[in-house]
């Protein structure tokens, strides 16, 4: 029977090894969580011992919490869980961690499903012919989790500590100070249930009292020395709405959900560290009191995916939509996956990224650059190749009448691609005038330039050799059009079209038959690498020239593509036709990224 979530196979590509790679291995050989049952859906022990034996050799979850909106951070968590999962025959669940009643909302749950199908991983897994959907929500299981705190209540180890936060914070202890008990700690069991169901019926005020863990106030590492486990805060919750005035923590909540799922690996980033002995010490309780299917999940970190000139944190991303410095959570110039998807990121290139990035135990800094190659690399392959003009100036072939007649097109082709024939030529013409880039053209040349400028010859692309001859100029001697003549007998792909030597090829697009297009020119959001290192604000080091948006014109091509459709505009880069402000006719297109690295990487 397979149990295995359907996900992208990207190539035969061998999976990059790394140290959670080692240790799923090593546990299916030792068979540690060969004999668990899988009740069909998540539940406490007895649920998982009314089932067969678990399908999946591995569990493991993507759990964000749906506060803000998904970014490449969370790109490379999902991939390695749901990759782990694909690779080692198992299922991965997507969870939402909404325990936390304040900040979530409908909105984000939405965006992350939407995020994660987008990088083309799915939940949903074929069990004996059947599709389940592995997709959990943690406030279901405020049930079970109020279940184990009166458990850990009954067995003394659990108190109501009605101390004020700042003398538990006091009496926490640090480094160097163990801490000191509450008074209230040496309450009996009677008298902790009694508080605690006072607590949970609404009976006390927030922030009153908390239920704590009763472990070791002198431990060494602080997070034991009890922890809090339960609060009351009386708030609508996006799920439970107001059936709740107590809610669990994170610390206590997290371990409960993984247990609940039959996870195998808990995977989660460094700074969880010190929580593991918590973890470890709360699942053996719940496991010995046979609340939970045993063995119990493991908890192993990786290090934090950190990318040069962004920032990640979800507080800085909501402050640069709340305050309007982007254009929403989809702006393409946000890291985040919506973002990512908008400026034209294929989504198996994040995948790449993130695969090729590895896991390890350290936080490390990327390079965008790296990125941007991944995209580049997938681009190269599939985009249709085009001619566009990004900044317009016009150019006149003043001898065309006399050698064509004056309405005369010439036809001229390219391939779509130059490796895929499959996808055909793209036809368009050349007239008596074409559009140039206005910084093709110089009165005199600089060093090394070898496009327009008086006396030279360069090709018009897949078109015929023209020698400049001038310009035209306004009053302020700015150039309003370019002057050339037409060598005869010099378009390409017919004979002796190469007798003329040239050492400028010009990319240009006609005058009779390009459009106009709304172009949206990207660049980094930030002007340093580390936009938030130390104290610094992000704002102060913002880009003013992250976007510019520019009216050019394309090729006939470019024209009538669809939404969301890639292009290497020749000489210029990767570009796609925006999702939502494209229309047929009416082109808006996003520069995805330039042609070669600009962000200093090798
Ligand atoms: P918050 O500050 O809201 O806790 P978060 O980035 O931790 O933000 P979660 O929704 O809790 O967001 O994250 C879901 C999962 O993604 C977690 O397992 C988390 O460890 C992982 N994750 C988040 N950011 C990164 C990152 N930069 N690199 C790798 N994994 C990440
Ligand atoms: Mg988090």
């Amino acid at each position: 029977m397979s149990a295995t979530s359907s996900a992208p196979s990207d190539g035969a590509a061998k999976p990059v090894h790394n140290f959670l790679r080692a240790i799923i291995e090593r546990e299916l050989a030792e068979g540690v969580y060969g004999q668990r049952q899988w009740g069909g859906s998540p539940g406490d022990a007895a649920h998982h011992a009314a089932g067969a034996a678990d399908p999946a050799p591995v569990r493991l979850r993507f759990p964000p919490e749906p506060n803000g909106y998904l970014h490449v951070g969370h790109a490379k968590s999902i991939c390695l869980n749901f990759g782990l999962a694909r690779d080692f025959g198992g299922v991965c669940h997507l969870r939402f961690d909404d325990t936390n009643p304040e900040k979530e909302e409908q909105e984000y749950v939405d965006a992350i499903v939407e995020m994660v199908r987008w990088l083309g991983w799915d939940w949903t897994a074929q069990v004996a012919g059947q599709a389940v959907e592995h997709k959990y929500y943690a406030s279901n299981y405020f049930d079970v989790m109020y279940r184990a705190a009166e458990h850990l209540i009954e067995r003394g180890l659990a108190y109501v500590d009605e101390q004020t936060p700042e003398q538990m914070r006091a009496n926490r202890g640090d480094f160097t100070t163990p801490g000191t008990d509450s008074p209230f700690r040496g309450r009996t069991p009677a008298e902790n249930l009694a508080r605690f169901r006072e607590m949970r019926d609404g009976v006390h005020a927030d922030g009153a009292m908390v239920l704590r863990a009763k472990i070791d106030m002198a431990a060494p590492n602080i997070n034991l020395r009890d922890p809090a486990i339960y609060r009351i805060r009386r708030a609508h919750h996006h799920n439970t709405g107001d059936r709740w005035c107590i809610y669990p923590m994170y610390t206590f909540a997290h371990p409960i959900e993984d247990a609940l799922e039959n996870i195998t690996h808990s995977i989660c980033t460094l700074e969880f560290e010190d929580q593991r002995p918590f973890y470890d010490w709360l699942l053996a309780r719940l496991g010995e009191g046979g609340l939970i299917n045993t063995p119990p999940p493991k908890q192993h970190e990786f290090g934090r995916l950190n990318l040069s000139y962004v920032v990640t944190s979800k507080r800085k991303l909501k402050a640069l939509v709340d305050e309007g410095i982007v254009s929403g959570w989809d702006d393409p110039r946000m890291p985040t996956l919506a973002g990512m998807r908008r400026r034209g990121y294929p989504a198996a290139a994040v995948r790449k990224f993130a695969e090729d990035t590895g896991a390890s135990k350290t936080n490390a800094w990327i390079e965008y650059s790296v990125l941007e190659g991944c995209v580049r690399a997938e681009l190269d392959g599939s985009a249709a190749r085009a001619m566009a003009v990004i900044h317009p100036v016009r150019l006149k072939l003043t001898n065309w009448a006399e050698l064509f007649g004056a309405d005369h097109l010439e036809p001229c082709e390219a391939p779509a691609h130059p490796h895929h024939p499959e996808l055909g030529t793209r036809r368009f013409s050349l007239g008596p005038e074409v559009w140039v880039e206005a910084d093709d053209y110089a009165d005199v040349p600089p060093k090394g330039f070898f496009r327009l400028f008086p006396g030279n010859k360069v090709r018009l692309k897949y078109g015929m050799v023209i020698e400049c001859t001038g310009a035209e100029k306004d009053a302020d001697g700015r150039v309003t059009a370019v002057l050339a003549t037409v060598v005869p007998d010099t378009k390409s792909g017919t004979p002796g079209a190469d007798a003329v030597k040239v050492k400028g090829v010009i990319t240009w697009v006609g005058v009779h038959d390009g459009q106009p297009a709304e172009l949206r020119l990207f660049d980094r959001l930030f002007t340093e690498a580390q936009p938030d290192a130390g104290d610094r604000d992000f704002r102060d080091v913002l880009n003013p020239l992250s976007r510019q948006i520019v009216t050019g014109y394309v090729e006939p091509s470019v024209m009538q593509a669809a939404a969301d459709v890639r292009f290497q505009f020749e000489r210029h880069g990767y570009f796609v036709t925006d999702r939502l402000d494209h229309r047929a006719g009416q082109p808006v297109i996003n520069r995805v990224c330039g042609l070669k690295d600009s962000f200093g990487g090798k």
